[in-house]
């Protein structure tokens, strides 16, 4: 049984329909409303630490090269790679060096080449450094997800949503067999029961009589860093971006509907803001983009939405089972959209080790650092604002 049927909870449930298991998947919403629908969805290890981290994003790229051929990536999948104008030079030079001397594709580049990679942008400051990230992605997330669920759909797996797929207990029966019960009433019996509910785990955890074991950033306070405003604007000309890019002000990527998808690091919004408020920074972002790229004439703020990263306390990824509460697998984390395809991966080499006994361990090692029973082991470090790295 599979909570939550974002871009993680879809990505475990088709890995575990995959190796042949017989999946129910869960959600209160359909498939992929929740916070997957409104990422910017690049798919990256730029700037993540430490070194593992790192490298488990950049297995994520692979994964999702591996995965697209197979499941109809001309929908979903984008390796348009990613062009970056830096005002700090300095910044940029020694993370390009630092990312290439881990095998991670990262160039200098000038603004010639630039412009020869991405055509829509506008001439940038003299003083601008640019680098280009030839391996980095983004994806639709709502086209993926539909494909996801059709694929688990196809394995035998069920989808349960609305009523019928909200949780409102967790417990135990007879046996010390896991239970899971749903707003419409029903009692449902599971071998496992996986929360893949991103932003709403702890809640989850909480039922489960886990509370606490799962911090996350708490999102819905005045201030906090897990909101950002998400802009989508359109429609966009000919001559608009085909790539993702980045600039100080602004990051910017084309989506579907002849859209573009904006977000900028310095709008301060939480689940508070006010609307008009929101109306104002959107129109601000729209004007950014207007002076980064070509093809935004006609174009209007389409969609401006506050939306809440589910970040744990130390940025790092949480999965596996919950201290008090063993039954209940988690997995929660930023950067989901990049690490779905590969944690799903290791999570079902975690829970049904079908591949070689070898292979399976090596697999679920890679798990090691981001079990949940760390916070009870360190002090949790409350970091600052995060970013849609
Ligand atoms: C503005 C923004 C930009 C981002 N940019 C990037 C990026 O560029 N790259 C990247 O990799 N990541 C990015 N992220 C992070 C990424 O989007 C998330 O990590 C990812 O979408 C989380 O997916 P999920 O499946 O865990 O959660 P969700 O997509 O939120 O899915 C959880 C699901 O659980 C369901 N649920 C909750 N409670 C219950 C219940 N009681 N019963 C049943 N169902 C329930 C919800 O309805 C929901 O569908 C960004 C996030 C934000 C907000």
């Amino acid at each position: 049984m599979v909570i939550g049927a974002g871009v993680l909870g879809a990505s475990v449930a088709a890995r575990l329909a995959g190796a042949g298991l017989r999946v129910t998947l869960l959600d209160q919403d359909e498939p992929g409303h929740g916070t997957s629908r409104w990422s910017f969805a690049w798919v990256n290890s730029n700037d993540k630490g430490p070194r593992p981290y790192h490298d488990l994003n950049h297995a994520g790229i692979r994964a999702w090269a591996e995965l697209a051929p197979g499941l109809d990536g001309a929908a979903w999948y984008r390796p348009a790679g990613h062009v970056e104008l830096a005002t700090d030079g300095a910044e940029l030079a020694a993370r390009v060096e630092r990312l290439a001397s881990w095998g991670y594709p990262a160039r200098l580049i000038d603004a010639a080449e630039a412009a020869g990679l991405e055509p829509a942008l506008l001439p940038p400051d003299k003083q601008a450094t640019a680098a280009w990230f030839p391996e980095e992605a983004y994806l639709l997330t709502e086209p993926l997800i539909e494909r996801l669920v059709a694929y688990l759909t196809s394995q035998g797996g069920t989808v349960l949503t609305g009523e019928q797929g909200r949780v409102t207990g967790l417990d135990t029966g007879p046996g010390d067999t896991p239970r899971v019960r749903t707003a419409a009433g029903a009692v449902i019996e599971a071998d496992e029961v996986i929360c893949c509910a991103g932003r709403w785990t702890p809640g989850l955890a909480a039922l489960a009589g886990a509370a606490g074991t799962v911090p996350l950033v708490p999102w819905d306070t005045p201030g906090s860093p897990a909101p950002a405003l998400v802009v989508r604007v359109g429609p966009v000309g000919p001559e608009g971006p085909v790539r993702l890019i980045h600039t100080p002000q602004i990051a910017l990527r084309p989506h579907s509907g002849g859209l573009l998808h904006l977000e900028a690091p310095d709008t301060p919004v939480d689940l508070h803001t006010p609307e008009t408020e929101l109306r104002r920074l959107a129109s601000e972002l729209l004007n950014r983009a207007r002076h980064t790229v070509r093809g935004l004439d006609q174009a209007r703020v389409v969609a401006a939405k506050v939306c809440v990263r589910p970040l744990p306390a130390d940025e790092q990824s949480i999965v596996g089972r919950l201290p008090g509460a063993e039954w209940v697998y988690v997995a929660v984390t930023h950067s989901g959209v990049t690490l779905a395809a590969h944690l799903s991966r290791l999570i079902a080499a975690d829970l049904a080790p079908g591949a070689p006994g070898a292979l399976s361990a090596q697999l679920s090692a890679q798990l090691a650092a981001y079990r949940p029973d760390r916070f009870a082991r360190t002090a949790v470090r409350n970091t600052g604002p995060a970013t849609g790295r």
